[in-house]
This record gives structure tokens, sequence and C-alpha cells, in this order.
């Protein structure tokens, strides 16, 4: 368990799951929030990919709205005040929706106004998610100058990347994208690919490798699909967390070799987890309280899978960073990874997986407490990694290296 006192805090009182209030600051320290991911034009996309979650939600608090993009105003605002609050480093991803739909000149404003309130020794990073249909030489040169780190999402060959990813007439994108990759190799941009992992393409570990590093891709990041329709049924393409460990397993035998010149961003997680540090990927965790979504408002959230009306923080034109940090609804919504269900209490790598992604908790059955989808993916992808990654980082670090410890004392 990461807290013993689940649901409430140190002092004994009960804290609500949806409220507005702020937390008391005699609790002690609040928790940071480190980086931000900014949605310039909120869902918003030029593409019409089958399986994304994001476009036509339901829940989405700005679906009705046809014009959704980020004002000068509040990109000044975010950024000022951002930069002071997390003075030295400061952490910046733009993601969608497709956030180059902004425009150029909105990321050539981004950085302006990041010189122009960036104060001396401040440490400044940016990266951007883009399905890659408007990069050019010139996002390039932006790119390349300020060394943004961009990820292009790429789901494997022609074949597989367009039954899913089309655009709004429902042709093809992989030759638009395959251009994009190709400039940006050439223009030096600093690269990774994002491939989802859909029915499409999880029977097919080998092939993938293969394809992104015969393409000089040496960064790579997969990301495991799982939608459900309302009675909780997986749609379509979900694929099952048999499937997902099947490739995870595959794929680190495929990798293993190549260790120290092709990044895979599941397996680099595991060794920093190993090596003591926090894990680049929040489902990692013990909370859910790493970084916010920024909207195109100002509005803010505490997950890019939790943008709905009830879990909104609040806004950067009303609040300050450090209020919002404080706020409840940041609490609760960070304690519920805290929610171990009984197997992940006994669990041999409860302190690798802290319970795995809420999201994929209450994907399924809107409960928070249930085992995470792909639980069985993660002991598969454990069980085969962790021993040889431990014995690698060992021998790296020049100590032993034992499993991170579950710690007892948490903020919530
Ligand atoms: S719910 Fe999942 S994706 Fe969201 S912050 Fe928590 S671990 Fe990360
Ligand atoms: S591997 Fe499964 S049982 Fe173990 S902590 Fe993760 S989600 Fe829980």
């Amino acid at each position: 368990m990461v807290n013993g006192t689940l649901g409430t805090m140190a002092n004994g009182s009960i804290l609500p799951i949806y409220g507005d209030g702020v937390v008391a600051s005699t609790l002690g320290t609040t928790p940071r929030i480190t980086s931000l991911l900014i949605k310039p034009v909120s869902a918003v996309c030029n593409l019409d990919c089958t399986y994304c979650f994001y476009l036509d939600r339901e829940t989405d608090p700005y679906q009705a709205l046809s014009r959704r993009a980020m004002q000068e105003e509040t990109l000044e605002r975010l950024i000022d005040s951002f930069l002071f609050y997390s003075y030295p480093n400061s952490v910046f991803a733009f993601q969608g929706g497709e956030p180059t739909l902004a425009g150029l000149p909105f990321f050539r404003r981004v950085v302006e106004l990041q010189k122009e309130h960036g104060r001396n020794g401040q440490n400044v990073s940016n990266a951007i998610q883009t399905n890659g249909m408007l990069i050019d030489e010139e996002w390039c040169a932006l790119f390349r100058e300020y060394r943004w780190l961009v990820g292009l999402s790429l789901d494997g060959p022609e074949e597989i990347h367009d039954l899913h990813r089309v655009n709004k007439s429902g042709h093809s994108t992989w030759k638009r994208v395959m251009e994009s990759l190709r400039l940006m190799q050439r223009e030096k941009v600093d690269f990774n690919v994002l491939c989802v992992l859909s029915k499409a393409n999880v029977g097919r570990a080998k092939e993938l490798y293969r394809f992104f590093t015969g393409l000089g891709v040496d960064n790579i990041q997969y990301i495991p699909l799982s939608e459900f329709d309302g009675d909780g049924n997986p749609l379509r393409y979900t694929i099952t967390a048999a499937e997902y460990g099947q490739f995870l397993c595959e794929t680190f035998d495929l990798w293993w070799p190549q260790r120290r010149k092709i990044r895979i961003r599941t397996f680099d997680n595991i060794a920093e987890a190993l090596a003591g540090q926090k894990p680049g990927t929040c489902t990692m965790h013990e909370t859910c309280d790493s970084y916010v979504v920024v909207e195109y408002n100002g509005d803010v959230y505490p997950c890019d899978f939790f943008v709905e009306k009830d879990w909104r923080l609040g806004n950067i034109e009303i609040d300050s960073w450090t209020e919002i940090a404080r706020k409840q609804r940041r609490y609760a919504f960070a304690r519920k990874k805290a929610l171990a269900h009984s197997e992940c209490e006994v669990c041999e790598w409860q302190a690798m997986c802290h319970g795995g992604c809420p999201k994929s908790r209450y994907a399924m059955n809107r409960r928070f407490e249930d085992l995470d989808y792909f639980c069985e993916a993660y002991r598969m992808m454990f069980r085969k990694s962790v021993p040889p990654l431990r014995e690698d980082v060992k021998k790296i670090l020049g100590r032993e290296v034992s499993l991170p410890q579950v710690h007892s004392i948490s903020p919530y």
C-alpha cells in the first residue's frame, strides 16, 4: 500500500471526492506540478483515426464549441506564471487533438515568451506530439534550433498504419507521415516514434521492431489500446493483456542486444525505477500528480484521460499554480492510484507498478478500485525484464540494485 490512510488525510479529516477547496497548508509540503501537457487547440484534429478516444467524447467539456484555440493572452499568462512557479526546471509538452493546428506562429511565440519571461539559470524544455501531417522545413527549423523533442505517431508499415490512421475523408496518411519522418531525420530534429498497439499490429512485434529500427528510428514508445463500450465490452481494436504482454516480451528479446543504441520507453522506465530514479511514465509512479493538462482556455485537469467537468482543477487566469497544486480535487485524483486492488497488495511487483494506471482500472466498469486491465501484461513484462535489467543497472552503477520499496508515507 502506498498510503495507509486511504481517503483520509494525515490529520484524520476526510476529503470529499469532488470539491473546489484547497487543502490546508498546515498539512505539509504540497506535491509540485513538474510539467504541463498543453492542448492549444483542445481535441481538434485534422485526422479521423478510428481508435481515437479524444474525438467526440461525450464527456468532453468543450465538444459543443466550434472554435477552440488558445489566445495569445492565455498563452502569455500560462508561460509567465509557470516559468515563475517551476523555476529552475520548466517542462512544457504540447498535445491535442493535433497541436500543430495552432500554427507555426503560435509556437514561435511560445519560444519568444519563454525567452522573455525566463530567468537566468532557468532550464526550459519543450516537447510536442504530432501526427506529422503539417510538418515542413520551417517547423523543423524551429524544433532543431530550440531542441524540441518531437513525438511522431506512426503505427508501423503502410498497411498497418492506414488501417486506423486516416484523414477526414477516410484516406491514408502513411506516405505523408513518412515524408515528415525523413524530413526530420534530414533536418536533424530530435524525435521519437509513438506507435499505438491495436489488434492490427500487436501480434507483429518483430516486424514492427525491424521496421522502425530499419528506418533509423532509435527511440520508440508503444501505447496499448484499451477502449470499451458503455457496457464495458472491449471495442474491436482493443488488445488483450496477454497480447500486450507477449508483444513486450518479444520486443524485449529483440531490443536486448541493441539496448545501448535503441530506446524503448517501457524498458527505460523499468531501468530508471531500478536505478532509484522516478520513472518517466506516470503509470509507474506512486500517485497521479506529476503533471497537469492545460486546455486551450486555461482550464486545468489532473490527467489527459480525465479532461472532464468533475475533474477540473481551476483556470490559470484565476488561480495561481500554488493554488491549483493544493486543490482538493488534485489530491482526490492523485489518491486514486493508491486504491490498491487486493491482488496488488500482495503482488511482488507492487513497488514497480503501484497498481498500474487508474484509467485502465476505471475504463471497463467505471471503478477505480478494479484491477488494471493490463495487469497480466505488466506481470509478464516485469518477470521477463527485471532480472536482466537489474544486472545491467548494477553493472552500470557499480553497486547492488534492489527492487524499489513501497513507501509508507504519502502526502495523501
Ligand atoms: S490515470 Fe494513468 S495516465 Fe492518468 S496520471 Fe494516472 S497513471 Fe498517468
Ligand atoms: S502487476 Fe498487477 S497486481 Fe501487480 S501491482 Fe501491477 S496491477 Fe497490481
